[in-house]
């Protein structure tokens, strides 16, 4: 029982609704139908119109007259409803008069049979119906669904129109196959005349290799690609997105050349500023180190009183300060062009922090912190600059100092973690606010002088830290509590294996015999009268030349042993002058230390092909002056 409904109500069989209200007549035709049809059956109009409402068949059969619900009514409460409109109904009757058929067909049925028929006859008209619904159906969907791809054209049209961006779509020959209108002004043709072209005819030839390449990848891949190109005729930019499509590819583009001109502005002014910051770092130099021999001079002369002394003092460290800005400075304008180098060599970090604490010592000291250091790994070697790698805790020590409150307390400690050295400056500051602790690293960042109270910087140091931290293959990063919890940073850098180099610059003697011959070479009067000055003081018989050529006739004449020439001068620059001064009889005995701006390798590279035996840079400390003197006593 189970298994023959399943078997009639096989998709495959057409439903059919027979209402008759004989009850044999519909028995037998029910039973000859259902070896084709799914029969369904009814006695009257009534029940069929609730068997209706159950399944909607695919055609109805009817006897017209009958008691209750006719035939006729049957039909007007068939086509009365929306789901049952299209359902073709074929009206049985023999007696009916003419005008009930007539009124039949008014009533939308589709077939009328009149008794007596046969079986066959029956059968044939049935089956012709239903394939006359068939194929009316067909048609009607096959129309329905070339409307709805239309109306989708004409939306994707008017979409594709729309959008701001231009939009063409190539075959897999990379023929056009759609433009918008905007795809169109940009080739300034007609759509007639691109539609089935290929783009490489219509591409300028400078620019259709990028093209090639990117469209060919985004087929080969099947992948979005996105690029910018240039039109070397027009001048213009375009930005590019493409995308594989069954049929090919979609591309949108976009005129971007007025961002393009824009951004190359931008980079030229930034170019600009930064060579800007680099002439206006090393013009700084020369002042600074007129001022620097002035204060060692003044320090040496009146050692005496009090408060001559403290604020020589002060002077000396704003001046330590002032030169480490410029020195910043400089670095900052290098790392954007680029031009920072580091002169590696193999070094114990325990020595290179104690360099660093050294030269913090004095401001940690003015503003009475107490400075803890805790180098538990005293072996530990990196393959770095010394003295990059001091500026970086140099750097760190002094913002310590300087975002703590006086008195406080700065922790140094170097540990060894795996192949890695870990190095942390620890305060008990004014902190870090969460927020802006992912941001101190920036070039220029500052937290905000309203929460931190200070503003003596230019928010570039800790940059340079990080620059110069990752230019070692190392990584450094900030942590703190919060505001008033004081800060750490740790830097990480991995461990160089084998012995420490030997040092490059030995701290020279400083014994030496007095009265040694030593000549200044500089165009700036002031820097070269006080480092004159400062020379005598440590017992030298000096003289001075304001250019090359002057240099070389005090040369001749004077015979000095150590001659500090500035390289940059009017008339014959220190590099030419040095070259000639060696080539004197007795030149080569003579000492020539370039005294120079800048300590980028290029320029010392200039001063040691010019023969010189030493290059130091502005401003340069007595302790440095000292030592040079001490070692070609
Ligand atoms: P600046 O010249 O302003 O010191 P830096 O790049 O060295 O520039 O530091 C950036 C900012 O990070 C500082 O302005 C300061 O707000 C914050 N900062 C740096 N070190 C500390 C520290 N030890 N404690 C608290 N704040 C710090």
């Amino acid at each position: 029982m189970h298994d023959r409904d399943i078997r009639t109500s096989s998709p495959s069989k057409p439903r059919v609704l027979l209402v008759e209200d004989e009850a044999t007549l519909r028995e037998h035709l029910a039973r000859v139908l259902s070896d084709e049809y799914i029969v369904d059956t009814a006695g009257n109009g009534t029940e069929a119109l609730r068997s209706v409402l159950n399944t909607t068949p695919e055609l109805v059969v009817t006897d017209i007259v009958m008691p209750d619900l006719d035939g006729i009514e049957l039909l007007r409460a068939l086509r009365s409803s929306r789901r049952t409109q299209t359902v073709p109904v074929l009206l049985i009757s023999g007696r009916a008069p003419d005008e009930q058929r007539i009124e039949g067909f008014d009533e939308g049925a589709d077939g009328y049979l009149a008794k007596p028929y046969t079986e066959r006859e029956l059968r044939s008209r049935i089956r012709s119906m239903l394939q006359g619904a068939r194929l009316r159906d067909e048609t009607a969907r096959s129309e329905a669904r070339e409307q709805a791809e239309q109306l989708a054209l004409a939306e994707r049209a008017a979409l594709l129109e729309s959008i701001t961006d231009a939009f063409y779509a190539l075959d897999n020959g990379f023929r056009f196959t759609y433009l918008n209108q905007r795809a169109l002004d940009h080739f300034r043709e007609p759509r007639e005349s691109l539609l089935g072209r290929a783009l490489w005819d219509v591409v300028p030839a400078e620019n259709r290799t990028v093209f090639q390449q990117e469209y060919e990848r985004a087929l080969r891949l099947q992948c979005s690609v996105a690029f910018e190109a240039g039109s070397p005729l027009s001048g213009r930019w375009v930005e590019v997105r493409a995308y594989p499509t069954p049929q090919g590819l979609a591309a949108y583009f976009r005129d971007v050349t007025d961002r393009k001109r824009a951004e190359e502005q931008l980079e030229e002014s930034d170019r600009r500023k930064s060579e800007f910051l680099a002439v206006l770092a090393h013009e700084l130099r020369n002042p600074l180190a007129a001022l620097r021999y002035g204060l060692h001079i003044v320090e040496r002369a009146s050692p005496t009183e009090p408060t001559i002394n403290s604020t020589l003092g002060m002077m000396d460290r704003q001046m330590t300060h002032l030169v480490r800005l410029v020195d910043d400075l400089l670095d900052v304008s290098r790392i954007t062009r680029g031009k920072l180098e580091l002169r590696r060599q193999k070094i114990l970090l325990a020595e290179v922090l104690e360099r660093a604490v050294e030269a913090s010592r004095a401001f940690i000291d003015a503003r009475h912190h107490q400075l803890i250091i805790d180098l538990q790994a005293q072996n530990l070697l990196v393959d770095g600059d010394p003295d990059r790698l001091t500026q970086v805790f140099l750097n760190l020590l002094s913002n310590s100092a300087k975002y703590t409150k006086e008195g406080g307390r700065i922790t140094v400690t170097l540990e060894r973690d795996r192949v890695d050295a870990l190095i942390s400056v620890q305060d008990n500051g004014i902190g870090i606010p969460p927020a802006a602790l992912e941001h101190v690293f920036d070039m220029f960042s500052q937290v905000r002088a309203e929460e931190v109270g200070t503003t003596d910087g230019l928010g570039i140091g800790l940059s340079l830290v990080r620059t110069l931290v990752q230019m070692h293959s190392g990584s450094v990063r900030a942590s703190s509590e919060g505001p008033e919890r004081g800060s750490r940073f740790s830097v990480r850098l991995p461990l160089a294996k084998g012995r420490a180099d030997p040092r490059r610059t030995p701290r020279g003697p400083t014994a030496r015999n007095p009265g040694q011959r030593v000549l200044v070479v500089d165009d700036n009067s002031d820097e070269v009268a006080s480092l004159a000055l400062l020379l005598e003081m440590e017992d030298c018989e000096v003289r001075t030349a304001a250019d090359g050529e002057e240099a070389i006739e005090q040369a001749r004449a004077f015979q000095p042993q150590i001659v500090f020439m500035d390289l940059l001068m009017p008339r014959l620059d220190g590099a030419e002058a040095a070259r000639r001064i060696r080539s004197l009889s007795e030149g080569e005995r003579i000492r020539i230390v370039a005294l120079t701006g800048s300590g980028q390798e290029e320029v010392r590279q200039r001063s040691r092909d010019a023969g010189m035996d030493s290059h130091l840079i502005k401003p340069v400390s007595l302790d440095v002056l000292k030592s040079v003197l001490g070692r070609w006593t």
